[in-house]
């Protein structure tokens, strides 16, 4: 385990904000501590470090590492996945209709390879990924060389990294000077996570390092040399959020995600999309 400064205001005053259990019970360490900064910032602390961290995501349940099948989550998962392609796809050929892509942390490149299928020349990285497919496939960031992009992408990527400066830095190298970096990140500003406390799907400790909401988020971008141009949420992921957040299979269970959902959709029809569970920024370089 390793302890930090902020990664937004490199302060070290933190209070504890919340422990949480890891969703799959694999460690043996009972609770992980999630801090917040005099900043706001909320983030896990100490976590484990970047050795450490491979060991917490081998669970077989574990969304983005899993083989499909029929069960009705892997069903409602895959349904969500194929509306948000869509969504994702309309709101980047706003700026960019072609060019050159890549998808960071993109696992088997369901993403990439729906922008190689729309105009695009998709290039996939991932760390983790066997992907073994015809795009352009890089394990490590780093040894991406002489090649630039159009489009830079990180779909729920970023609250997982550990050296932030390292890809912020890679990324700066890597975008085309009118290129745009798009990046979604969960909200800790969604009205479920008041409803399910510990038990709020995307804290996911220890793998998800940092919880952002948009003041956060635009101030970590900030710092390290882009600034957003478009601010979006993606309601869909609400709902698979409460879905998921709701452990045990009983009556009052189905009852309470079936109350946190109609609030939500109140809310948004009332307060619009700000407490949607992902967030969804366009951002150039400075
Ligand atoms: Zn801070």
């Amino acid at each position: 385990m390793e302890l930090i400064n902020c990664p937004i205001c490199d302060g070290s005053e933190f209070q504890n904000f919340i422990k949480v259990k890891d969703r799959f019970s694999l460690s043996e360490i009972e609770d992980f501590q999630l801090v917040k900064c005099n900043c706001s910032f909320i983030f896990l602390n100490p976590r484990p470090n970047s050795d450490e961290i491979s060991n917490f995501y081998t669970h077989t349940d574990y969304d983005p590492h899993k083989k499909r099948n029929f069960s009705f989550y892997d069903l409602i998962y895959k349904l969500v996945q194929k509306v948000a392609l869509k969504i994702k796809h309309g709101r980047i050929i706003k700026f960019k209709n072609k060019g050159e892509l890549l998808d960071i942390g993109g696992g088997q490149g369901e993403f990439a390879i729906y922008m190689q299928n729309n105009g695009f020349s998709s290039t996939l990285q991932d760390n983790f990924s066997n992907y073994k497919g015809s795009l352009k496939f890089y394990s490590n960031i780093d040894k991406i060389k002489n090649k630039f992009f159009d489009v830079i992408s990180m779909w729920h990527v970023l609250e997982h990294v550990h050296d932030l400066e390292n890809l912020f830095n890679s990324i700066n190298k890597l975008l085309n000077k009118n290129g745009i970096f798009v990046i979604a990140v969960p909200n800790h500003d969604a009205l479920e996570r008041k409803y399910f406390h510990d038990k709020w799907t995307p804290y996911d400790a220890p793998r998800h390092l940092y919880h952002f909401d948009m003041f956060s988020l635009e101030s970590l971008l900030n710092k390290n040399g882009f600034e957003i141009s478009k601010k979006y949420s993606m309601i869909q992921d609400s709902f698979y959020n409460i879905l998921l957040s709701i452990h045990k299979k009983s009556i009052f269970s189905l009852i309470k995600g079936i109350y946190v959902s109609v609030l939500t959709i109140f809310n948004m029809l009332i307060n619009g999309r700000k407490n949607a569970s992902t967030i969804m920024v366009i951002c150039k370089k400075v």
